[in-house]
């Protein structure tokens, strides 16, 4: 694409899982509910109804601007954003405009710095329901008057990979703060992505591309765009004016959309039915309370506990897993503190566990397995009392159980054997049924010692500790 550059903005809309709704007492919490179950006059619009601002949500929204190195101003108001929609029964939409909650931030994706243009808050609007088959559609209203809070970045970014990543470190974020689960097929996490092209002096218009519901979409939806309007950038540099576009999944393409008259005529004006807010004790509070963030712990993770980047980078992306091993070696560091013991229990955590959790579809906060139990079994294979085999085994009924690791191992009988005279009969057996590998042995082929101790493996069913059955053989036959 020569040296036609994309220039890339994203707006961002992210569901807030507070309690309540943005500005009524309404359960917020709208998954498995009837249409319109949660609902109230306030959140419906109807005349003579007050609003009142949900402090968590304006706490969450500068906890938000703050890990996003964000300045927050002494003080901020909310307006009102009007149009007519079904879907907004008040006729307005209780949004913020010149005076956002936050303002001038940043993110870095590697190495590169994405500003942050604006946060805000708002309310979200309710959903329409479109029947195929009939001739009406319907409204429901439980989403209407929930908080959500919106990210707008400067046209900082430069391909559809960088926008990816930027959103998915935007979505991990949210979750190490824990404002929202910002799940993208959920709709917890909505962007709207523009972009343009430039040459030399020329651009084309500004296309803001809707309906992308996953990151893959975003990224798909760019690269066709940036490619259609390299295209036909003689023709489009000509054009003015910005273009909204959809984007249809289904056919990899973007289409250009029914232009709204007057689109960004909102009329705004100061909500007056809500006081302005200072923010300076919620600021110095937030500021207090903040939690470690991703790039935080991937520095400590490699700091204290001497881990490589692979274990790292999947015990920073999801944050469950990695609070769970933080658990795990805080309690095995009680009995045995070193980096061994760090890197032992990563590799079962982020490989095995993870193996377990995937295959039977369930998440971090589902495992039976408390941190103590297995903290108990990484000691145990850290102290070698059973080989990595067998420790599949346990670790598999623990998953399953919830059991304690040492009573799984006296149930099912998985000590190892370490007690020489019952090896002995083992081994002696087994140097009876093999007298050539034996022989080999003997007049110095050391590789044939590998296969009489896998025999004494096979036939203690991978119980016995192998360094003992090799030092019983080199006593035996040497
Ligand atoms: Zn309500
Ligand atoms: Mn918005």
């Amino acid at each position: 694409m020569s040296n036609h550059h994309p220039i890339i903005g994203l707006e961002i809309h992210i569901q807030l899982k507070t309690k309540s709704k943005m500005f009524c007492t309404c359960d917020n919490d709208i998954e498995n509910k009837q249409a319109n179950e949660n609902i109230c006059p306030i959140c419906l619009g109807h005349p003579g109804v007050l609003p009142a601002i949900n402090k968590k949500a304006v706490e969450w929204t500068v906890l938000t601007g703050l890990a996003l190195n964000c300045v927050i101003p002494k003080e901020t108001k909310f307006d009102r954003k009007n149009y007519f929609y079904p879907d907004l029964p008040k006729g307005y939409q209780i949004s913020q405009y010149d005076m956002p909650i936050a303002v001038n931030g940043s993110l870095e994706i590697n190495n590169h710095k994405i500003r942050i243009k604006r946060v805000h808050l708002e309310e979200d609007a309710a959903k329409n329901l479109h029947a195929e088959d009939k001739s009406y559609s319907l409204v429901d209203y439980n989403r209407g008057g929930t908080p959500l809070m919106e990210i707008v970045t400067e046209p900082d970014i430069i391909s559809p990979e960088e926008a990816g990543s930027f959103l998915r470190e935007l979505r991990l974020i949210m979750r190490y703060l824990g404002v929202s689960n910002a799940d993208m097929e959920k709709g917890e996490l909505r962007c709207d992505a523009n972009v343009n092209i430039k040459l030399g002096n020329s651009k084309t218009p500004i296309v803001e591309i809707k309906n992308l519901n996953s990151f893959k979409m975003v990224e798909r939806a760019l690269a066709y765009e940036i490619e259609r309007q390299i295209d036909e950038f003689a023709v489009l540099k000509k054009q003015k004016g910005k273009v909204t576009r959809g984007w249809d999944d289904r056919k990899g393409i973007t289409r250009e959309q029914r232009v709204k008259e007057e689109a960004h005529d909102y009329r705004y004006f100061a909500e007056p039915d809500l006081p302005p807010l200072r923010l300076k004790k919620i600021r110095e509070a937030m500021q207090a309370k903040m939690p470690e963030l991703p790039f935080e712990r991937e520095k400590r993770l490699k700091e204290e506990y001497g881990l490589g980047p692979e274990d790292i980078s999947a015990l920073v992306n999801n944050k469950a897993l990695g609070d769970y091993y933080e658990e795990v070696v805080s309690e095995a560091a009680a009995e045995n503190s070193n980096q061994k013991v760090y890197k032992l229990a990563a590799n079962w955590v982020v490989t095995e566990l993870q193996k377990l959790l995937r295959l039977n579809k369930i998440g971090v906060s589902h495992l039976k397995i408390t941190p103590e139990n297995f903290a108990e079994f990484i000691n145990i294979v850290s102290r070698g009392e059973i080989n990595s085999s067998v420790a599949q085994i346990v670790l598999k009924e623990m998953f399953e159980r919830g059991a304690d690791p040492s009573q799984v191992i006296t149930e099912k009988n998985l000590g190892q054997v370490s007690n020489t005279e019952e090896l002995d009969v083992i081994i002696n057996e087994v140097i009876k049924e093999n007298p050539k590998p034996v022989e080999d042995f003997k007049s110095g082929n050391e590789k044939t010692l590998m296969f009489l101790v896998g025999q004494v493996m096979r036939k203690t069913g991978g119980k016995a500790n192998p360094q003992v059955v090799q030092d019983l053989f080199r006593k035996k036959l040497i």
